[in-house]
């Protein structure tokens, strides 16, 4: 089967009790057994339950694991992974990743003893050198939020493997349609599921795919033991969503693209990034490793010519909002919405600035979104 079959079969056709074609919603909390020891594979919720697990069959087959724990939200699915590990193990991780990520890493797991190292892991000597005797985990986000930057994962991965630490990959930006961690050796891959895969803004979940046995045990007994497991009701939803990944993905990068090329050639934007364009300066490794350019860029506004506010007050298609990776178009500051949680040293140290604008493409018509930013940037 090809990604865009799987993603409209895998996992759906369950139902033999009337043969609904669409995955029935099961909102139990708890299945009787018909003796005891015996029951339909399912037991209470938390642990387990037939709609979750359809969703489950769905992205990991989507993503090429072997199985898929789905979460309550992005975070409560990076909250699980980090339950690997333990007080005193050291993580490498990117200095520009997610700001909701390091906000869990630095605020709420660093202080009860996990060790983190920040890099700049475009800089592989950096990931070689950060690398230590308690290293236990290389997490890697890529391409980066906001500011595109590529990371090769077939060589921090290499670097990982050699450390003998596990690497997960936080796939949410690309979806698993324009990236497949595990091709370059990833143990695990994270999702928001919130954003692409669910792709409609009307749900937020989370999915951890693993790629080897031993793994799955251990992350199915710590998703069930901390209780953080997504409900039927919103598995449901992005399953519905998920069947779409493919085509939305591929009008929201036609679109993405010619906006990127627009911004560009503007005169009141200072810089764009964005994968697509020939400026992004990784080409090489965007060739390597990703089978499209997603749909979310960013750009420096000159802030001289027209006000930030006045900008975001302008746009008609593009709401001020955080979030990404829906049907309909968002704009956001990264300085003073998404990523404040980092703080202005973290900001400036990951290059974002008051002047970044990040964008997530939609699915609307690209002449409508292009006249749309034209308007707002005339100041
Ligand atoms: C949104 C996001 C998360 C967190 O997901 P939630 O569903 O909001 O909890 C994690 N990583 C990335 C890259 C994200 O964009």
């Amino acid at each position: 089967m090809k990604i865009r079959t799987k993603a409209v079969h895998t996992g759906v056709n369950i139902d033999k009790t009337f043969n609904s074609v669409i995955t029935p919603i099961y909102p139990t909390s708890t299945f009787f057994f018909d003796e005891i020891g015996k029951n339909k594979g399912y037991d209470y919720t938390r642990s387990g339950n037939p709609t979750r697990a359809a969703l489950e069959a769905n992205i990991a087959a989507l993503e090429g694991g072997i199985n898929c724990s789905a979460t309550a939200t992005g975070m409560a699915a990076i909250t699980a992974v980090m339950f690997f590990l333990k007080a005193g193990d050291h993580i490498i991780t990117g200095d520009d990743i997610y700001g909701g990520t390091y906000r869990l890493f630095n605020a709420v797991l660093k202080p009860m003893g996990y060790d983190f190292s920040f890099i700049n892991m475009r800089d592989l000597k950096a990931v070689k050198a950060a690398v230590k005797k308690n290293t236990k985990m290389v997490w890697i986000e890529t391409p980066s939020n906001p500011l595109l930057n590529i990371v090769d994962m077939e060589a921090v991965i290499a670097i990982a493997q050699k450390a003998k630490a596990l690497s997960v990959v936080d796939n949410t930006f690309l979806s698993p349609y324009f990236q497949k961690p595990f091709e370059f050796g990833a143990d695990m891959v994270v999702h928001s599921t919130t954003k692409y895969i669910n792709g409609h803004s009307d749900v937020v979940g989370g999915a951890i795919i693993y790629g080897r046995k031993d793994l799955q045990e251990r992350g199915r007994y710590l998703v069930n033991a901390l209780g953080v497991s997504q409900s039927p009701y919103d598995a449901w939803l992005v399953l519905r969503g998920a069947k779409t990944l493919v085509p939305r993905m591929e009008a929201h990068q036609v679109n993405a693209i010619e906006i990127a090329h627009f911004l560009e050639g503007h005169k009141n934007v200072k810089k764009v990034y964005y994968p697509g364009l020939k400026s992004h300066p990784q080409q090489v490794l965007i060739k390597k490793q990703m089978k499209g350019f997603g749909a979310m860029l960013a750009f420096e506004l000159n802030t001289r010519e027209v006000a930030l506010n006045k900008f975001f007050k302008k746009l008609k298609y593009f709401a001020l909002a955080e979030s990404l990776g829906g049907v309909e178009s968002l704009a956001e500051t990264p300085w003073y919405m998404s990523h404040a949680s980092m703080g202005e040293a973290g900001l400036r140290a990951s290059g974002i600035t008051r002047e970044t604008v990040r964008v997530s493409v939609g699915i609307e018509d690209a002449d409508d979104l292009i006249a749309d930013l034209d308007q707002a940037l005339k100041g």
